[in-house]
């Protein structure tokens, strides 16, 4: 039997490249961020993209985290969502 532990997400997303894009390609409007009771944003995201500052009533958004994955935009319709400029964003190996 294999008793090896899974790998954790943390180690997974070290072994990632990114290449920046100048440009956020992940837009929510924030007027509508601050009547948001739940920010699911800032629980779904795999790569914690998305940090909701209490205090200052300010989300923020590292979208050169971003693993393009999706989900935001499945469960938030303010999140204007789009990839980043061809040859820009994550880029993952295989293997
Ligand atoms: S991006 Fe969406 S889920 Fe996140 S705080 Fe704004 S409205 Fe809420
Ligand atoms: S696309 Fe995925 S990784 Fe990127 S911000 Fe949305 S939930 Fe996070």
């Amino acid at each position: 039997m294999d008793n090896k532990q899974p790998e954790k997400i943390e180690d997974k997303l070290f072994k990632l490249k990114y290449k920046t894009d100048t440009v956020c390609h992940l837009l929510p409007e924030s007027s509508k961020c601050l009547q948001c009771i739940d920010k699911t944003c800032t629980i779904i995201c795999p790569a914690n993209v998305y940090n909701y500052n209490e205090a200052e009533k300010k989300l923020t958004v590292s979208y050169e985290k971003c693993l393009e994955c999706g989900a935001c935009r499945l469960i938030c319709k303010n999140i204007k969502w789009s990839y980043p400029k061809s040859g820009k964003g994550v880029h993952f190996k295989k293997g």
